[in-house]
């Protein structure tokens, strides 16, 4: 039976909706896949992430403009300027926010094609971008027996940021799928820490039969769930995250609420997010 231990409620947090707009500082390339940007500005002054599993909705100029046209909050969300085309908007995670240097870092998977990865692959100090948000956070407790975070390249911020804030002593496993070993990253954490990587070029080169499934789930599969209360957190490429956590609640009867799931993208679409809740 599920504990409800009052510990381990997850805590959701509203926050006041503002756009702002910043400016490049750096431009770091953490793998050649994986780009840092840190962005500062004055607006930065109230900015609030309550949690790694945060997003904020990043603006992009026009081709040929300097800076984004952002929307304004209104009572009920944005309010974008009538008659003017929209701008272009992805979800990103705020990898880490520094108050004392007012500094926020957001890190960019460069892929094929897109505005977000495009602009990101060719980001330069000076430039402009608009951030939203985070209109909200999703708490989840630190203080399970154990935690199992799972995902793609689009994950590795969020996870990364996870791994940073779990204190010493923490059971976490992290189950992460990049393109080839060039995309692997260190974490920084003081938790304790099982990591398994998985390939996705290896899988494209496999038998069809078996590149059905995914690199993810079949390590996901391969991995220990121990006794105890835990978290399963997911995210990244839509139809393997369902996949992933379809078996965690089918096949390893883990209940729906103790796994936060995500689509991040989705294969042939733009700009998708979607929680998989069902
Ligand atoms: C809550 C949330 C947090 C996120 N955090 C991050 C983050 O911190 N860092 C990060 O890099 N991404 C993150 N993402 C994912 C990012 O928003 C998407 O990858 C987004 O689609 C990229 O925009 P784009 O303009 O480059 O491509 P789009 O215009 O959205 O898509 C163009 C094409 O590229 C494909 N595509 C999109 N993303 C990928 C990808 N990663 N790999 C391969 N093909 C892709 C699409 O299927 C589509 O066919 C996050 C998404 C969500 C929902």
């Amino acid at each position: 039976m599920l504990n409800t231990r009052s510990d381990l409620a997850v805590v959701r947090v509203r926050h006041p909706l503002k756009f702002r707009l910043l400016q490049v500082s750096r431009v770091e390339p953490l793998t050649p896949h994986l780009v840092r940007v840190t962005l500062t500005g004055d607006d930065l002054r109230d900015f609030t992430s309550a949690s790694f599993d945060d997003h904020i909705k990043v603006f992009f100029p026009a081709p040929g403009e300097d800076k984004p046209v952002l929307p304004v909050a209104g009572p009920d969300g944005p309010v974008f300027a009538e008659g003017q085309p929209r701008p272009v908007a992805r979800d990103y995670t705020p990898r880490r926010f520094d108050r004392e240097t007012g500094e926020l870092v957001i890190d960019f998977v460069i892929h094929a094609v897109g505005p977000a990865s495009t602009w990101a692959a060719e980001a330069r100090v000076g430039q402009y971008l608009g951030v939203g948000g985070p209109r909200g956070s999703f708490v989840i407790p630190q203080g399970y027996d154990w935690h199992l975070l799972i995902g793609d390249e689009t994950a590795l911020p969020a996870i990364s940021r996870r791994l940073e804030e779990l204190p010493a002593g923490t059971r976490v496993a992290a189950v992460l799928e990049v393109r080839d070993p060039s995309a692997r990253i260190e974490f920084n954490t003081k938790a304790d820490l099982y990591a398994v990587w998985c390939y996705q070029n290896e899988q494209a080169g496999q038998a069809e039969s078996s590149a059905n499934e995914s690199g993810l789930l079949k390590a996901v599969r391969e991995t220990f769930l121990p006794e105890g209360d835990g978290y399963v957190w997911a995210a990244g490429e839509s139809a393997t995250i369902r996949a992933v956590r379809q078996y965690l609640t089918a096949e390893c009867g883990i209940e729906k609420s103790r796994i936060r799931a995500a689509s991040y993208w989705k294969r042939g679409a733009a700009a998708v997010h979607e929680s998989i809740d069902d």
